[in-house]
């Protein structure tokens, strides 16, 4: 199987744990990886155990002294080369990454390059890291104020982005001055076990970056999280999930950052170019198969446009090329496995018992992978309950409003607060709805928000924290502030 998986995507790709800098096998057996196009079998990958995951604890604490006192500087040229590594192995990386993922190759090189991003962007952020020094109201004193790596991190990633959700954490952590050890998720180890290599081949030194896949994330994550050597946790996956690690956390009073569920509302106003907010409804959609805590999961659509919107909108879809990711002229590809597909077709189903009219889709098709058919519903009320959920596949609900104050109650109408896109070509109009949505980022007339050199996250409970910009970057230190009489 390995053999097969080299000689697909031209690389050899590690499969062991990460620890201290040596691959094992694990303790606990493998975990196999399916290929969400085939439903086949592409890889086993060691399994770690609670205890194995301590391991990597203590190796990334033993670490830690070494790596925070090396000058900024060595550790931004280590994350340098390692972006450099990864757009020069970025086919076979994006190869890798369609298997185990799905997602169609163009989106693949697309989140290698945007992963790879992360490494320079921290690579120039690590010797920026700056303090204060000012005079004490009193005059009787100064007041230093520094930033120091937090410490010891834990990064937990998802499925649906399985290099840049490591490369978006890895980059500022050690950029910081910490170590880490990273749990990605079973469906996607590949990918960060590659990660992983490409940091070891750019000279980071062992222990500072360890990885355990595992077949039991609760176990192995809660005894990671009760080790005192661990100061931070960064977390990014669902709402549910996030809720129960903030809980753990709580018992050792650790650091977190949460990156978590989306439900994005995508607005098109009266006075919108039709025509891009086509365009970017197809990326803010459609972008990894509409898998991404960024998708546009509701669309309010002005009465006056909204057919013509719906109309286009469809039309785009209907000529989406389905089909494995690897395969010439693909645009989508399957979902990531045949839960994720039943919710997805569940949630249509919903949606059409709720009012909504189908206008495209609406089944998967009849092969092999866990496809579901981009799929369009228009007049959905506004009450229905696939507005709730968050959708994750290729399917767009489009709700109709007349009045700006209303489209921006609903878009607000939800527990989550990622993402936002407003579509007009009135900028005052596009501010001052920006400014009233309850959401950590909104694009104006743009359908892609995601740039490793500004803050991203969300509000409400989409989470705590920012990642990319220099705020990735304070999230991995501790303030210190020291009062001296010079
Ligand atoms: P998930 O919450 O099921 O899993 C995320 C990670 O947590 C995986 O590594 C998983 O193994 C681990 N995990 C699962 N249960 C755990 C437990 N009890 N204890 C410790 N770890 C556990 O999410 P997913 O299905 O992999 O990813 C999709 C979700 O991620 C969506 O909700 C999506 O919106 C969100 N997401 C958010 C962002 C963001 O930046 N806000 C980015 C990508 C994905």
């Amino acid at each position: 199987m390995a053999a097969d998986l080299a000689s697909i995507t031209g690389m050899t790709t590690p499969t062991g744990l990460l620890i201290g800098g040596q691959w094992s096998a694990g303790k606990a057996g493998t975990i196999p990886v399916i290929d969400p196009g085939t439903e086949d079998s592409i890889a086993e990958v060691a399994n770690a155990t609670p205890e194995e995951a301590v391991e990597a604890v203590g190796a990334a604490y033993a670490a830690l002294p070494g790596w925070a006192a090396t000058p900024p500087r060595v550790r931004g040229e280590a994350l340098r080369r390692a972006y450099e590594l990864m757009i020069a192995d970025a086919d076979a990386l994006a190869r890798l990454m369609v298997l185990e993922n799905g997602k169609a190759l163009k989106d693949a090189k697309a989140e290698i390059v945007y992963a790879a991003e992360f490494f320079r962007w921290f690579a120039e952020e690590a010797v920026r890291i700056d303090g204060i020094v000012k005079t004490a109201p009193s005059g009787a004193n100064r007041i230093l104020v520094q930033h120091q790596p937090v410490g010891v991190a834990v990064l937990v990633t998802p499925w649906n982005f399985p290099a840049a959700m490591a490369t978006r954490k890895i980059g500022p952590a050690l950029a910081a001055g910490c170590t880490v050890v990273l749990k990605p998720a079973k469906e996607t180890p590949l990918s960060a076990l590659a990660v992983a290599a490409i940091l070891s081949d750019a000279g980071v030194p062992d222990g500072v970056v360890n990885v355990v896949p595992t077949a039991t994330a609760g176990p192995v994550v809660s005894a990671m999280l009760a080790d005192s050597r661990v100061r931070k946790l960064s977390f990014t996956g669902s709402t549910e999930v996030g809720r129960v690690l903030l809980r753990t956390a709580s018992e050792s009073i650790i650091n977190c950052s949460m990156e978590l569920g989306g439900n994005a509302p995508f607005l098109v106003f009266a006075d919108a170019d039709v025509d891009a907010a086509v365009e970017g409804a197809m990326i803010a959609k459609m972008r990894n198969g509409g898998e991404a805590c960024t998708a546009a999961n509701r669309f309010y659509v002005h009465d006056a446009v909204a057919d013509e919107f719906t109309q286009k909108f469809a039309a785009r879809l209907a000529a989406l090329n389905v089909g494995h990711g690897l395969d010439e002229g693909v645009d989508l590809g399957p979902l990531v496995n045949s839960d994720t597909r039943s919710k997805v077709a569940e949630l249509v189903e919903s949606a059409t018992r709720d009012g909504g009219r189908l206008v495209l889709g609406g089944h998967a098709p009849d092969r092999p992978g866990y496809f579901y058919a981009p799929t369009v519903l228009d007049n959905v009320p506004a009450t229905a309950g696939i507005l709730g959920e968050e959708i994750f596949g290729p399917v767009a609900p489009v709700v109709r409003f007349t009045d700006t104050d209303e489209a921006i109650a609903m878009a607000n109408a939800t527990e989550y607060g990622l993402v936002s896109y407003v579509y007009t070509k009135d900028l005052r109009l596009g501010i001052q709805v920006s400014e009233a949505l309850e959401s950590g980022m909104v694009g104006i007339n743009r359908g892609v928000v995601s740039d490793p050199a500004a803050p991203f996250g969300g509000v409400k409970q989409s989470g705590l924290g920012r990642e990319g910009g220099h705020e990735g970057l304070l999230e991995f230190t501790e303030t210190k502030y020291i009062a001296v009489d010079w």
